[in-house]
């Protein structure tokens, strides 16, 4: 069987660096087993879903690099829920409940102080049809739930029924279902909650592996029950820790700054974001990794540590200064191009090594370039007018390459006396309009010699 995986969000914001790590984490998986990855939207909650999202979504996988190999979305396959609700209710596995919200309450309430665990006691089990019809012409609205199998034949007399499977990232785990509630499938306004669409298309799609956040840990066993009743093997599952910024805080608070689309522009590398989001909470160091396909071979679901994957948002911005050092002329030469640099591939490629040390971002670039180009002019010290103007006159004849630099200091330190900050730095201030920068041996040869004499003069 193919191996199969699905990315399953809400498109009801947009994605953030906390949801990369599942998009991620599956992508990765199939790209390890030679898998399919599906994208699904989980848009059940039409109140809240929004096509923009889903766009957005859709945008911000492939700028990650994700391209999934199919896409659907849970709104265009209510039919196949329907379905397995008539299934469900004609095998007596899905029973109507008239209790409010306010009632359950009072009842859990009730159990807690009472001691006991507050789970749903199926009250609504013992209703008659006359009862239901009662409720009903009370203006009453079922909502549905599923009879959990933790009975031989009587759903009053429980008893203990250990759902168990293997989680690739968290080993062997094990729920007692006679300790959960029967979970609500259908609301009393006839929406469905995620679970039952999740699963009806996690066995249509022919989904071998579940990979997902902890925080579905929770309802694993009873998605495998629900798995079992419609009569499917359940899939493999997998809950990774989550990330959460340093203090603890969860993501959600830090949607805006931390939003894919906002890191996007803010000018960081997709692959220090998919870096940071896959090795952090694992047993690697938090590196930048050049590609997906690097990252896939070397990151496995084993390796996802068992507490939580903490980072320090801060980090992402030197993270991505590592990766853009050695990000080869290649990588970023339609990039250069857009923002008008240089003539030429060769050219670019030369000023990318030469300035791809001092810069975070690739955008930084930007600002070397018009020192190269068009530096401010910055008026030399009045000690420093001959020494240029003798500098210009020293200058080595071109072609320039990486020696000539140290040619003419040479010439200048021999014929002044100078040396350090006051050989150099009127040279560099002078070609550059800076105090800093890139190394100058790559940078002359860049400006050449006319544009030299010209900023000496
Ligand atoms: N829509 C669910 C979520 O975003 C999917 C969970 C799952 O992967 O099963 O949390």
């Amino acid at each position: 069987m193919t191996v199969t995986v699905r990315f399953a969000p809400s498109p009801t914001g947009y994605l953030h660096i906390g949801n990369a790590r599942p998009a991620l984490m599956n992508w990765l998986f199939a790209l390890r087993e030679g898998g399919r990855f599906i994208l699904r939207y989980d848009d059940t909650d039409l109140e809240r879903s929004r096509e923009a999202y889903a766009q957005a979504i859709g945008e911000d996988l492939e700028w990650l690099g994700i391209v999934p190999h199919e896409v659907f979305r849970q709104s265009d396959r209510l039919a196949h829920y329907d379905a397995a609700v008539e299934r469900l209710k004609a095998a007596g596995l899905l029973y109507p409940c008239y209790e409010t919200a306010d009632e359950l309450e009072r009842r859990r309430a009730r159990a807690r102080a009472l001691g006991r665990p507050p789970v749903y006691d199926r009250a609504a089990l013992r209703l008659s049809a006359e009862d239901r019809e009662r409720l009903e012409a009370e203006g009453r609205t079922p909502h549905w739930r599923f009879l959990l199998p933790d009975h031989e034949g009587d759903p009053f007399s429980t008893r203990r029924t250990d759902v168990t499977w293997d989680d690739l990232c968290r080993g062997s785990q094990s729920v007692d279902l006679a300790s959960l509630s029967d979970p609500v499938l259908i609301r009393a306004d006839g929406s469905y909650l995620y679970t039952l669409p999740s699963i009806v298309d996690d066995i249509e799609s022919g989904v071998t592996h579940v990979i997902r956040g902890e925080d579905h840990v929770a309802n694993t066993a009873v998605q495998i029950a629900i798995f079992r009743a419609l009569g499917a093997t359940p899939p493999v599952f997998a809950h990774h820790n989550l990330l959460t910024t340093a203090s603890g805080e969860g993501l959600s608070k830090r949607k805006g700054d931390l939003s894919l689309r906002s890191l996007r522009e803010q000018g960081l590398e997709p692959m220090s974001v998919a870096s940071l989001a896959v090795l952090t909470g694992t047993s690697h160091a938090v590196e930048p990794a050049e590609s997906l396909g690097v990252l896939s071979a070397m990151v496995t679901l084993d390796d996802v540590s068992r507490s939580s994957a903490k980072f320090d948002p801060d980090d992402l911005l030197p993270l991505n200064a590592r990766l853009v050092h050695s990000l080869p002329p290649e990588a970023v030469d339609m990039r250069l191009k857009g923002m008008g640099i240089g003539d030429g591939e060769t050219f670019r490629a030369a000023f990318w090594l030469a300035v791809r040390e001092n810069c975070q971002k690739v955008a930084d670039a930007s600002a070397w370039w018009r020192a190269i180009a068009a530096p401010g002019r910055v008026a030399p010290a009045d000690d420093d007018a001959a020494y240029l103007e003798l500098a210009a006159r020293l200058l080595p004849d071109e072609p320039f390459d990486e020696g000539s630099w140290s040619d003419w200091t040479g010439r200048l330190k021999a014929e002044t006396g100078r040396k350090g900050r006051a050989l150099f730095l009127p040279l560099r201030r002078a070609l550059t309009g800076l105090d800093h920068g890139p190394d100058m041996k790559a940078l002359l040869p860049l400006i050449g010699r006319r544009s030299s004499v010209a900023r000496l003069s």
